[in-house]
């Protein structure tokens, strides 16, 4: 099936959060927490998104205070931390908003995303992700991670299902939230 058909279906977007969301970089604090830089465009990316009523969901194996606060800001309720197998929590999410595997995107970078992308209906990968990530996904990101890859998976499935005039009309509803 081509990847504009798949986009199509989509209902929930679920990601990854280091090397997908980031570049992958961690600054260690001498107290141990860690610091990870997101960028603006995938953050309007969420937005836009969840203006044509798209779900989100992150998925990530570390666990970091920052996320809880990005997660929060961007109204993403379904934050899971510290997850090592990420296919149960995936099949658990799609479960409670009664959505089968084709309605859900996953976006990952490395290889602990793999069972995920088998399963969900649009798989992709950052354009700097391992080369078995690139080779699971559908859809390859020209863009790479923590640089707009999501932004980018986001543009693409609202172009596939046709949403781009209902983005420009609906647009001026999100100046008012942070990104
Ligand atoms: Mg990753």
């Amino acid at each position: 099936m081509r990847n504009r058909a798949r986009a199509r279906r989509i209902k929930m977007i679920l990601m990854d959060v280091d090397g997908t969301l980031t570049d992958g970089t961690l600054a260690v604090l001498p107290d141990g927490e860690e610091i990870k830089a997101y960028n603006v465009k995938d953050g309007l990316g969420v937005l836009l998104a969840q203006l044509i009523d798209l779900k989100l969901g992150i998925i990530t194996g570390k666990r970091s205070q920052g996320l809880v606060r990005r997660a929060e800001r961007l109204k993403i309720a379904e934050l899971h931390q510290g997850v090592i197998d990420k296919k149960p929590v995936f099949d658990d999410i799609l479960k409670r908003h009664g959505l089968a595997p084709e309605e859900a995107a996953y976006i990952g970078d490395d290889i602990g995303d793999l069972e995920v992308m088998a399963a969900a209906g649009l798989a992709a990968a950052v354009a700097d992700a391992h080369k078995l990530v690139k080779k699971q996904a559908h859809y390859v990101c020209k863009l790479a991670g923590g640089r707009g890859a999501f932004r980018e998976l986001v543009d693409f499935i609202i172009d596939a299902q046709g949403k781009s005039d209902l983005i420009s009309a609906r647009f001026k509803c999100i100046f008012d939230r942070k990104i």
